[in-house]
């Protein structure tokens, strides 16, 4: 009973008191205001309202949405619920209009979860002269069926598409002269080996080489089925990788119309093998070869896939959050914050401590983009056009809530002209590094880069390219519907302190606490960073906003296609 009192009262209360117990840990680290520095065609009265940003808010919101009475905000679940209206009342309470449906805060995302009925899923391989090639699920094949019916059956004929990807940029097309409709693609994780730049950004993994692509372009196509051949350098991880993340249920958006594979499958490096040799194409490796080389065509091979997939399912919702500060013009040139707000909810099958809170990976993200929101809507200073905040759900299942804002934009794609994204930022001190993945691939770049200078904050390359990280997170999502798009992460320098330390830091955490239960609040916490972040992202927007024009991806980047699409509607 005094637990679900507690809960009462803290949605009623102003966010300040919440913070009273914290005052002793907020003394720790009083003594430096962080300001916004001057910057160049940012107003006074904006500079007001940036530095209205306060770490103690950010904590409160923080420790809140991390609380065990949310549940680890699962998609779907109570938590969730609650998580959502008490974001949405954050909104009402700091003057942030509706910007979901029917002039709530609130945009439903349908959802629909698949778990494969392992022992009940047969596969056989079954080449035009021989006998059939029974599969061993879970050892040498994985599959989800994307459509949500319980059981599939089908026996298709299996074409191998080197490494599936059309990609009219680099002149490159593996199903160029192929029909895939009732058909399987067989393909390959990543892409053509590359050391330019101009090709396929050399060692840089391109969205291309993401396996969730591969299963939407051969979709598309309108396979039946995808084999994807599993490699460890080619996928960067294990078989057991591939097999723990099909082992669980996993979610789509309902009518994602690229999530329609019956089988949508990882094979074994030497199952590929097997039907390489069954259609006397010798071995898997050098067909890999070949499929990275310019002139490679694809082929249907004399053997087929029989498949009996049964799968349990569930059709849910969840709810994507958005609210509208607005702006001195409306229409075009809008700003878009998002940060994730769902996390992994509760394992009912764990023992001792089962919940997982979340408070890093993305209570901070969502206690900045409140905090924004409040800045934005009662700092006192009007931003050029509109700004909105979108806190998404069924990030952890997919990036799904996001994908389904991108979907359905709260004003039309083409009018949104720059998406900045919080998610997960360790509150440990001051940052005076940061990580702008994908930042210089549009024409603001020059903008961000003056600004992170005022903001002293360094600005780092990716640390791993060739992992693809753009493509694993939010604002992604949004740059696939053509919306200039990029994360604001912090990095590895601390004020007062060494690259060695903030890096020992995050490698304690991901080590020991990313996706973890033990992703708990903590009173000792230093949020100034996370205000910090969030004051350099108040500048970026408004600065964007005020731009004579829109922002744009630079000449030939893979998602110029997609805004040009925006832009003309065809
Ligand atoms: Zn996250």
């Amino acid at each position: 009973m005094r637990k679900n009192l507690v809960f009462v009262l803290a949605a009623a209360l102003p966010t300040a008191i919440l913070c009273a117990p914290n005052r002793a840990s907020a003394q720790l680290p009083q003594n430096a205001p962080q300001n916004v520095p001057p910057i160049a065609g940012f107003p006074a009265d904006a500079q007001k309202a940036a530095d209205s940003i306060e770490p103690e808010k950010i904590r409160a919101h923080v420790r809140f949405l991390s609380l065990d009475l949310l549940e680890g905000r699962g998609p779907g679940t109570r938590g969730d619920k609650l998580a959502a209206e008490y974001i949405a009342t954050q909104f009402a309470l700091e003057g942030v209009k509706p910007a979901g449906e029917n002039g709530t805060y609130f945009q439903k995302v349908p959802l629909l979860a698949v778990h494969t009925l392992e022992d009940k899923t047969r596969f056989a391989l079954e080449p035009a002269t021989g006998q059939p090639l029974e599969l061993n699920y879970g050892t040498e094949i994985v599959a989800k069926d994307q459509t949500g019916q319980p059981t599939a059956d089908f026996n298709a004929p299996i074409v191998f598409v080197g490494y599936g990807i059309n990609a009219p940029e680099y002149h490159w097309n593996d199903y160029a002269g192929v029909d895939l409709k009732g058909k399987v693609a067989l393909v390959i994780v990543n892409e053509p080996p590359s050391d330019d730049e101009s090709f396929f950004k050399g060692k840089a993994l391109t969205y291309y080489g993401r396996w969730t692509y591969k299963y939407e372009e051969a979709a598309r196509r309108g396979a039946v089925g995808v084999l994807i051949i599993h490699r460890t350098d080619l996928a960067s991880y294990g078989w057991d990788v591939v097999r723990n993340s099909q082992a669980i249920e996993k979610s789509y958006l309902q009518g994602d119309p690229d999530a329609t594979l019956r089988a949508a499958a990882w094979i074994q490096h030497d199952v590929a093998d097997r039907l390489f040799q069954a259609a006397g194409l010798g071995a898997a490796d050098d067909q890999i070869a070949k499929a990275g080389k310019p002139g490679f065509k694809a082929v249907e091979l004399p053997v087929k896939l029989q498949a009996h997939i049964e799968s349990r399912v569930r059709r849910y919702d969840s709810t994507n959050v958005v609210g509208r500060v607005e702006g001195a013009a409306s229409g075009a040139n809008a700003v878009l914050y998002s940060a994730h707000y769902d996390h992994l909810g509760i394992d009912p099958d764990a023992k001792g401590d089962n919940i997982y809170n979340g408070a890093a990976d993305n209570g901070t993200g969502c206690g900045i983009l409140l905090e924004m929101a409040r800045a934005f809507a009662q700092g006192g200073a009007r931003p050029p056009h509109d700004v909105f905040f979108a806190a998404v759900t069924a990030e952890e299942q997919g990036l799904l809530g996001s994908q389904y804002l991108g979907m359905h934009p709260p004003v039309p794609a083409r009018d949104i002209t720059l998406d900045l994204n919080y998610d997960m930022l360790l509150p440990i001190g001051v940052p005076r590094s940061v990580n702008l993945g994908g930042a210089d691939r549009i024409d603001f770049w020059p903008t961000v880069q003056r600004v992170a200078k005022d903001f002293d904050l360094q600005l780092l390359p990716d640390p791993n390219p060739m992992a693809g990280h753009y493509y694993r997170s939010d604002h992604f999502s949004l740059a696939r519907v053509g919306i200039p798009a990029f994360s604001l992460d912090q990095g590895e320098l601390f004020e007062g302190h060494d690259e060695a330390w903030g890096r020992a830091k995050s490698e304690d955490y991901v080590a020991h606490h990313y996706h973890q239960p033990s992703d708990e609040y903590h009173a000792d916490w230093d949020f100034r960073g996370n205000a910090k972040l969030a004051r350099f992202g108040f500048v970026l927007g408004w600065l964007a906003g005020a731009q004579p024009k829109p922002v744009e991806w630079k000449p030939g980047d893979e998602f110029e296609a997609a805004r040009k699409k925006t832009i003309s509607g065809f």
